[in-house]
């Protein structure tokens, strides 16, 4: 394809999954004014993944642009607010740690905070870092409340995300494209024709023969991938050297009790186990490695680790983890698992779905792209997904476990380069890298090296400026003042019942 402005008079999404509704709502969003039109095929025959119910607080910023409200979407989707996620067992058996949406402290504006507490911690300072983070305490006591639009301190700086339900989010969104006039067609795709051309899409072809035209096709059936890997051919890099896990198996429970604002992730001998509360039920899984367990035995596993009665059979998956090596390719941009799939370790996917999103919407100022669009495009998706992936590969390589051999691989086997300097970086001087386009920041690597028990040697030396005793009175300070604003907060439960009680469609 050469730099010729390529017009976009129509766009075709393949698939109607999250990725797939997602997609449709924000491109007729942002094409309300503009002459394009959007269509969605998808197959009732075939159905989605039904799964991705764990997200992170990127979601909330996608739907806000949509014009939609935070209850809106709890009470549409059965929602449930998440604040982070609890890791347990990961480092070691009968450990726990919470990854908050949030941040830790209040530093000064030469010294991030971690170095204040880590020259208290190597003076023999015993406070936990969790102490200092209003997110992992409200989580930690079941509790939620709204962030202050208005903080007075760092202290009060906490974010969300929500568990929703995978099928109202899908139909939340699919009302919302139809509104804005998105085309749909319920069809199962059974060819793709190519341009004679230059080898791009030219059509899809139905099972009734109906053929489908468009200018750009956006790929969104799932791990099927039928445009981009297998009609346009597009290469997959395997990342399986470092993330063992290749299966899953998901069912939903009854809800026992109050609903956690927080993910669980639990290891076990061979892979992890899911549990995402929402108000109407519960979402549990199990991702594991075939090279060390059976598919049967991983579903044992979960049904002998869930609470709540199981509502139905146990439901199967199998992926390789990675990516495909250019999402987008010719005239076809792949979203969602049809570009790759890192496993839900941290709710990254849909977030990965946002990015992809984003992209489109930046690369489309105007109806039309060229190559440099694409190269753009493509650059910036590989460096999301690396990040993605390395921060993923941190949690199997730094456990401690010694029951079992697929924890032993992963503590031995060694890192992408980039991971590898990210961990240096930190042991040896506390300094935790930022590489361009991370979806996670700072404070969330810093969660899963304490988490981890992985600590610095040294710390920024400019946070001896302050009196020892003078730090230790501010760290006291902190954590008490976090400690208040925990006292306060009304249970997530409570939270839900008074604002966003979750309304059944007829
Ligand atoms: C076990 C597991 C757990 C997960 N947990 C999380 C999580 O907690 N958080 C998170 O962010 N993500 C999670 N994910 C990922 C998340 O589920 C997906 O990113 C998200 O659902 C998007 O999926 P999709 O729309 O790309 O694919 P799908 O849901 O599979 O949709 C594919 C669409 O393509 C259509 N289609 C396929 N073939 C044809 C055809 N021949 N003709 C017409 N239509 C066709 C289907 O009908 C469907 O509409 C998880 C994934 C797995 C496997």
């Amino acid at each position: 394809m050469n730099n010729k402005n390529n017009k976009v008079n129509s766009i075709v999404i393949a698939g109607g999954g999250t990725s797939g509704w997602m997609t449709a709502a924000a491109l007729s969003h942002h094409f309300k004014d503009k002459p394009v039109e959007i269509t969605l095929v998808e197959s009732s025959q075939i159905g989605t993944i039904g799964v991705g119910e764990a997200t992170i607080p990127t979601l909330r910023r996608f739907y806000g642009k949509l014009g939609l409200t935070d209850l809106d979407v709890i009470k549409a989707t059965a929602a449930t607010g998440k604040l982070g996620i609890e890791f347990k067992d990961w480092y070691k058996k009968g450990t726990s740690f919470i990854h908050p949406f949030g941040i830790y402290g209040q530093g000064t504006q030469e010294v991030p905070f971690h170095h204040y507490w880590m020259r208290d911690k190597l003076n023999g300072g015993e406070s936990k870092l969790a102490n200092y983070s209003l997110g992992v305490k409200l989580a930690q006591e079941s509790r939620f409340t709204l962030p202050s639009e208005k903080p007075e301190s760092q202290l009060e700086i906490f974010d969300w995300a929500l568990h929703f339900d995978a099928a109202l989010f899908a139909d939340l969104m699919r009302d919302y494209s139809v509104n804005n006039g998105v085309k749909i067609v319920d069809n199962k795709i059974e060819d793709i024709k190519l341009s004679n051309i230059d080898g791009s899409i030219d059509s899809l072809v139905f099972e009734d023969g109906v053929i489908q035209t468009g200018d750009l096709f956006i790929d969104c059936t799932g791990f099927k991938s039928l445009l981009t890997r297998k009609a346009l051919n597009v290469a997959f890099e395997d990342w399986s050297e470092w993330l063992v896990c290749d299966r899953a198996v998901a069912v939903q429970s009854e809800t026992v009790g109050e609903p956690l604002a927080r993910t669980i992730s639990q290891a076990h001998e061979a892979g992890w186990q899911w549990k995402i509360p929402l108000q109407h039920r519960m979402g549990n899984g199990m991702v594991y490695s075939s090279q060390y367990i059976d598919d049967e035995a991983a579903e044992k596993c979960l049904l002998e680790n869930i609470e709540g009665k199981a509502l139905h059979k146990p439901r199967k998956f199998s992926y390789t983890p990675g990516r495909v090596k250019q999402a987008w390719n010719k005239n076809c941009i792949a979203v969602g698992l049809s570009s790759g799939f890192l496993e839900p370790l941290e709710s990254t996917s849909i977030a990965l779905v946002e990015t992809a999103i984003e992209k489109i919407i930046l690369s489309f100022e105007q109806p039309q792209y060229n190559q440099q669009t694409i190269d753009k495009f493509n650059e910036v998706t590989v460096l999301e997904y690396e990040r993605v992936r390395d921060f993923i590969i941190l949690h199997y390589k730094a456990n401690q476990r010694t029951d079992s051999p697929m924890w032993e691989f992963c503590r031995d086997m060694s890192l992408p380069e980039t991971l590898a300097q990210k961990v240096e970086a930190y042991k040896t001087r506390g300094d935790i890298l930022q590489y361009p386009w991370e979806i996670f920041g700072k404070d969330s690597w810093l969660a899963i090296f304490d988490g981890f028990n992985i600590y610095p040697e040294n710390y920024d030396k400019r946070a001896d400026a302050m009196e020892l005793e003078y730090l230790r009175k501010n760290l006291n300070y902190m954590k008490e003042r976090v400690k208040n604003s925990v006292d306060v907060a009304p249970t997530h439960g409570e939270f839900l019942k008074k604002h966003c009680h979750f309304i059944p469609k007829n």
